[in-house]
């Protein structure tokens, strides 16, 4: 575990399984090094003042290139989960490949933040909460099958209050 800044940023969680690594782009290297520190930094368009996201070289409202990054609050409730169970013994797999189906089962999905946007990840939950749309979580690092780490939720029952 490393260190975790800032209350609203994410909380390094480890044991949870690795999923795939990503694709480091140098166009977007901040956003990945800024989740390794602990924040989830997006940014924030230059001409309109846009939180972008999905990350882009260009803003998707007013088409500036110009933005900063800058470090969001990550808290937020599920908009929708999506279970992915473990496959039945002696079923076709459907999907599912290495090193997914290895952390099978577990949960993804759309968390609704309190910046207004929408982002998908896995959603961490050991007592099953978080299955249900509205429930509060908050930002969490995973680890994947490289170095790099990537962002995910996670329920109270996992990282403890945070409201
Ligand atoms: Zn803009
Ligand atoms: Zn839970």
């Amino acid at each position: 575990m490393s260190t975790h800044t800032g209350a609203t940023g994410l909380i390094p969680l480890a044991g949870r399984g690795r999923g795939l690594a990503p694709l480091v782009h140098p166009e977007i290297e901040p956003f990945w090094s800024s989740i390794a520190a602990g924040e989830l930094s997006l940014q924030r368009c230059g001409g309109c003042r846009t939180l972008r996201f999905p990350v882009a070289p260009v803003c998707h409202s007013c088409l500036s290139p110009e933005f900063a990054w800058e470090a969001i609050d990550t808290r937020g409730s599920v908009n929708v989960v999506v279970e992915n169970a473990r496959p039945t013994e002696g079923m076709p797999r459907i999907g599912l490949e290495p090193p997914w189906l290895e952390l099978t089962p577990y949960l993804t999905g759309a968390v609704d933040l309190d910046c207004g946007l929408r982002l998908p990840g896995r959603i961490v939950c050991d007592c099953g909460a978080a299955r249900s749309p509205g429930t509060r979580v908050r930002g969490v690092s995973l680890e994947t099958t490289s170095t790099t780490r990537v962002h995910g939720f996670a329920h109270a029952c996992v990282v403890g209050p945070f409201e």
